[in-house]
């Protein structure tokens, strides 16, 4: 037992006076297809050893009930009468998995619910997806239901759009779902066929986060899916067969060019790039050719920084510092930009002197001390529930 999940069974006799059933979720981390997923696209992501966790037990009276360790907060309200009236609270994420389960038919009876992670919030590693997954989960599991990865990642996926009102790909919480232990995923966004594919055990995954985030107050995101949607649009209109980017060749991008904008231009081109490089990655991962693998990272973050417009000064750096690092097979950024975290693909055996020396040469250029994660590839939800329940 981890030690979350000894608290959260602790904190459910504590709060509710019953042993929960305990089932946990881990976060997430991009390794190489960055913004491809909302036009139907390529992504590999794999699921990270930080985990939400949820302790359920059931009520008669058709409530439900969530508490939340990390906020120190509790949510109730009568399932039956749920609506679609997101709260901007932390009790969305949970309350919008029960709606989304409702909309599915899938209405639950009462249940008490204790919920408490340790992925870091708000990083970039899918602490949403993770606790819409753990809690998607456990309910389901209390129902004596199991849905299949494609019915269960869409499903979370409805809460976050659609009860939370956050834009997001499938991409999160298929991995968080579905994830294996020693695999990376690469998932066809569009039809949702995936491939585990193996990460040799001589190299580790480090996630560094550059501990900044410009894009709250810029809404440079929402710029760039729009940019996106554009360019897709003018391909769409004139070439026949396109219906999605993910369709689209360069040559049908260049062929267009003097259609869209230079910013479509360009963020069209970085999604078109990225999707080949992903197929380049897996064919790398099935070689066990970790350096070809380091080098489409390299290029991943080349285009994420020059045609996407998405990186800052800050985790170019941190990228910049990773790449020249003994051990180190790529760096480039992962998540929705503008800050946020950098995954690097890392020899096992000189990750902890990597962390060390990334994190030295950060605070010294930049003056910001990076929080760093050794990891590898973990179980998604599915694959722990499926060997009793937790992490
Ligand atoms: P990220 O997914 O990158 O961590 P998001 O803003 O998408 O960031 O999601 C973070 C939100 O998910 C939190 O603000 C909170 O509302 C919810 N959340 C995540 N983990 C928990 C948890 N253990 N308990 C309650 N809410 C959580
Ligand atoms: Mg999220």
């Amino acid at each position: 037992m981890t030690a979350v999940e000894g608290r959260v069974r602790e904190a459910h006799r504590k709060r509710f006076e019953q042993e929960g059933k305990i089932y946990s979720a881990p976060a997430r981390v991009n390794l190489i297809g960055e913004h491809t997923d909302y036009t139907g696209g390529l992504v590999m992501p794999m699921a990270i050893g930080f985990h939400t966790v949820a302790a359920i037990s059931p009520r008669q009276d058709g409530r439900a009930i969530f508490s939340s360790a990390n906020y120190g907060e509790v949510r109730e309200f009568d399932i039956a009468s749920l609506d679609k009236q997101p709260t901007r609270h932390w009790s969305d994420y949970p309350a919008g998995v029960v709606w989304s389960l409702k909309q599915s038919a899938l209405t639950p009876a009462g249940f008490d619910m204790s919920l408490e992670g340790d992925v870091p919030l708000g990083a970039g590693l899918s602490s949403s997806a993770s606790v819409e997954v753990a809690v998607a989960v456990a309910i389901l599991s209390q129902m004596g239901r199991k849905l299949p990865l494609e019915e269960l990642a869409p499903l979370c996926r409805r809460a976050e759009n659609e009860y939370v009102g956050a834009k997001s790909g499938i991409m999160d919480q298929f991995i968080v779902a579905g994830g294996v232990e020693h695999r990376a995923m690469m998932l066809d966004c569009r039809s949702l066929e995936y491939d585990l594919l193996p990460l040799p055990e001589e190299v580790c995954i480090v996630i560094a986060n550059s501990m900044v985030r410009h894009s709250v107050a810029t809404g440079d995101y929402g710029n760039r899916r729009d940019e996106v949607e554009a360019g897709q649009a003018v391909l769409r209109r004139e070439k026949p067969g396109i219906e999605l980017l993910r369709d689209a060749t360069l040559a049908d991008l260049v062929a267009c060019r003097d259609k869209m904008s230079p910013e479509s231009f360009a963020r069209c081109k970085h999604i078109i790039t990225e999707n080949a490089r992903v197929l380049a990655a897996r064919e790398a991962l099935l070689a066990s050719d970790m350096k070809r693998f380091g080098e489409l990272m390299v290029e991943a973050h080349a285009s994420m920084r020059d045609d996407f417009a998405a990186s800052c000064a800050e985790v170019d750096m941190l990228v910049e510092i990773a790449n020249r690092q003994q051990g180190c097979f790529g760096a480039r950024i992962t998540g929705g930009g503008f800050g946020g975290c950098t995954v690097n693909v890392v020899k096992a055996e000189l990750a902890d002197a990597f962390v060390e020396q990334v994190k030295q040469e950060y605070e010294r250029a930049v003056g910001i001390k990076a929080d760093c994660f050794i990891s590898s590839p973990s179980d998604g939800a599915l694959a722990l529930a499926a060997k009793g329940g937790a992490a």
